[in-house]
């Protein structure tokens, strides 16, 4: 049976250190970092996933700010919010929780954050540091899952890496944080022919596709390291279930994360990370 890397406990150790170093830069700097929520109507995914990032903010020490608007917001009305926070020297980080509704360009928002500001690591500027292997904001979900592998030790160098999925907020993004890791990376996608026999061939697979259970044991190689990063709600139970049909994967592979208590836990912990980094560019670190 496969080991369960936990993200919930991965994260809770790294968010103790944060909560350590947070007094420090707070003495050093006269002030703590600061990351500004904007969040956008009343979807229940998005008031959750707000809900998650206020109580790691406070667990860490890090303010946090939660600007909620109702889902009739103008785009330039919101367009408006994030200027002021833009040049308001007193805010490190700006989300906007996304998704936004239909009639706001969602393009445009993510490009209006300053991108120093940007913990998401989607303005087009930090999406280009990336590729170029310069510095920049990592996103979220993809820097989570890396260090998931790095907490396991395991070799990422010279292994297969599968990625199901090629979105630019997770498939993308973690395609080419494992190339920069020497893994030797294939992306897939939903026209991809044959995908299980692909798969099969993955000594590392990342499922972030969005479909419940979907990656089922016959798609997997016997020891494999699986990183579930789906968030589904399971059809049957209406309970949350990951992109992998875990209890039947679980016994084939060597490592595997679990939904939730996966990369989900991570994905919040790698953003009070990007906060803390953010704010330490603004102070001249
Ligand atoms: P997305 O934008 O919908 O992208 C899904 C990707 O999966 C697309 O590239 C799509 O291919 C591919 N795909 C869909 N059906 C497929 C199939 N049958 N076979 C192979 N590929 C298929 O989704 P996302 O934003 O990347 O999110 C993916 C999942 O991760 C979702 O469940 C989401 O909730 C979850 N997520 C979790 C976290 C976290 O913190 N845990 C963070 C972000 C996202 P095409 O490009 O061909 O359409």
């Amino acid at each position: 049976m496969g080991i369960i890397v936990s993200g919930k406990d991965l994260a809770k150790s790294l968010k103790e250190q944060m909560a350590l170093e947070v007094p420090v830069l707070e003495a050093k700097y006269g002030r703590l970092p600061h990351l500004a929520v904007i969040l956008v109507g009343e979807d229940p995914g998005s008031v959750s996933y707000v809900k998650g990032k206020e109580k790691a903010c406070l667990e860490i020490g890090i303010k946090n700010t939660t600007i909620r608007k109702t889902a009739d917001i103008t785009e330039e009305e919101l367009l408006n919010i994030i200027n002021e926070l833009n040049n308001d020297d007193t805010v490190d980080g700006i989300l906007v929780q996304l998704p936004l509704p239909k009639h706001i360009n969602t393009d445009k928002v993510i490009s209006a954050v300053r991108f120093d500001k940007d913990v998401d690591g989607f303005h087009p500027m930090n999406v280009a540091s990336l590729y170029l292997k310069q510095p920049g904001v990592v996103p979220c979900t993809p820097k989570g899952v890396i260090k998931l592998l790095q907490s396991i030790n395991y070799p990422i160098q010279g292994k297969n890496a599968v990625v199901i999925g090629r979105s630019n907020i997770v498939g993308m993004p973690v395609s080419k944080l494992l190339l920069d890791n020497n893994a030797t990376v294939t992306v897939t996608h939903s026209r991809t022919v044959n995908l299980g026999e692909v798969t099969k061939e993955a000594d590392i697979l990342i499922a972030a596709l969005g479909k419940p259970r979907f990656v089922t044991a016959d798609m997997v190689k016997e020891g494999a390291v699986v990183i579930d990063v789906g968030v589904n709600r399971d059809p049957l139970t209406g309970k949350l279930c990951g992109d992998v049909d875990f209890d039947n994967v679980v016994d084939k592979v060597s490592y595997i994360t679990k939904v939730p208590g996966g990369v989900g836990p991570m994905t919040i912990c790698c953003l009070m990370e990007n906060t803390i980094e953010c704010f330490k560019k603004h102070m001249g670190e």
